[in-house]
């Protein structure tokens, strides 16, 4: 069997030896004689870990003090319904940017808590590339109470690498397919959060970095039914241990921080994924087999989607790239063809796989 690479978007693949070092500790960790999924999250040897996972996040992001980083359950989507409700107050609204499925599957989740104001960025040219306005000309209303926006449309493959400037209005973005993949400056942001599936660890985790201004006192800012597991002061209040968190998905998101700080942290990391994403782009570019209709300068480096200009080689192409260890290219049932997700766990000998393959298929077919 050859070596597998996973292409999936997510749960997606987790380096391999942060995987090896949980096999190892599985039963036995740090000598307790048991599994750390089965010890206390008080337990002074399990808080010594979570902070220590805290910290090392803290210093990947380079994240100020006055940010509260958050573990939380529910995933993305939990927070499409989380962000309104801690930061939506009765008789604001709040700008949702949308440029593909994520962004707008946010927006009309928040439409459940308050006033939405949908602005849609994505425009599709004569030609068929899509494009987006750039983040200077968004029509941002000035007294929303926060615009949110998603920096990478995992279906879509659509990045903004931009950060936009909303004059003071607190800027929210969903990096759950982009954090830790390059550099940000957190400090242009007032609440950052993602799913742990995609460059994190497994998933049944999300992290929430957000700037403490925002959370308010005692129960903080959030509307009156906002539950409590999903009160962003609350989980602050507790160091997000007010109910039981997901302390597996924690200690696996650890090992991944120590793994990436290991190899050089974020900036490191950054030039890898630049690396990759370029490989697959020019394969797909050089040849009129394959095709990807996304406008240069906001092409996805995480989530690259492309077509077979003869759709009806689909299948084939999947069945032989699964036979070469090439796993989860289908791309998502809204877009079609295929999708590779190549993110910082992926390593550049998977996407070198993948090119090869790519190249031999179309020569043996065409
Ligand atoms: C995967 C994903 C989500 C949804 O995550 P869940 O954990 O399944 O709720 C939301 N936003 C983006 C950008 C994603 O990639």
């Amino acid at each position: 069997m050859p070596e597998v690479f996973n292409f999936c978007a997510g749960p997606a693949m987790l380096p391999a030896a942060v995987m090896a070092k949980a096999q190892k500790e599985f039963i036995n960790w740090n000598n307790t004689g048991c599994s750390v999924m089965e010890l206390s999250h008080r337990s002074s040897i399990y808080m010594a870990m979570a902070t220590q996972a805290e910290a090392d996040l803290r210093d990947l992001m380079a994240i100020p003090d006055n940010y509260k980083v958050l573990f939380c359950h529910g995933g993305g989507r939990g927070q499409f319904s989380a962000v309104p409700l801690n930061l939506l107050p009765q008789g604001k609204s709040a700008d949702y940017i949308v440029n593909g499925s994520w962004s707008k599957a946010a927006a009309i989740e928040a439409k459940n808590f308050g006033d939405i104001n949908v602005i849609n960025i994505r425009e599709t040219h004569d030609n068929g590339r899509v494009s987006l306005t750039a983040v200077d000309k968004w029509p941002l209303s000035a007294d929303a109470a926060y615009v949110h926006y998603c920096p990478n449309e995992t279906v879509d493959g659509i990045e903004i690498n931009d950060i936009p400037d909303t004059n003071g209005v607190p800027l929210v973005a969903d990096m759950s397919s982009t954090i830790l993949s390059h550099e940000i400056d957190v400090t242009k942001f007032a609440l950052i959060y993602a799913g742990a599936q995609k460059n994190i660890g497994p998933s049944g985790l999300t992290i929430v970095i957000v700037r403490e201004d925002l959370l308010g006192e005692g129960k903080g800012n959030a509307q009156q039914a906002t539950p409590c597991i999903m009160n962003y002061q609350t989980s602050a209040n507790n160091n997000s241990m007010y109910n039981t968190p997901p302390t597996y998905a924690w200690y696996l998101a650890g090992l991944v921080f120590q793994w990436l700080k290991e190899l050089g942290g974020v900036k490191a990391i950054a030039k890898v994924n630049q690396a990759k994403a370029e490989l697959l782009y020019q394969t797909i570019d050089k040849s009129d087999f394959y095709q990807n209709n996304i406008e240069q300068q906001y092409r996805s480096k995480m989530n690259i989607p492309f077509w077979l200009t003869d759709e009806s080689l689909n299948e084939q192409f999947l069945s032989q790239a699964e036979q070469q260890g090439l796993m989860a290219l289908e791309g998502h049932r809204a877009v079609g063809g295929m999708r590779a997700s190549i993110y910082n766990a992926m390593p550049i000998e998977g996407v070198q796989a993948l090119v090869d393959f790519m190249q031999k298929f179309e020569q043996e077919t065409k």
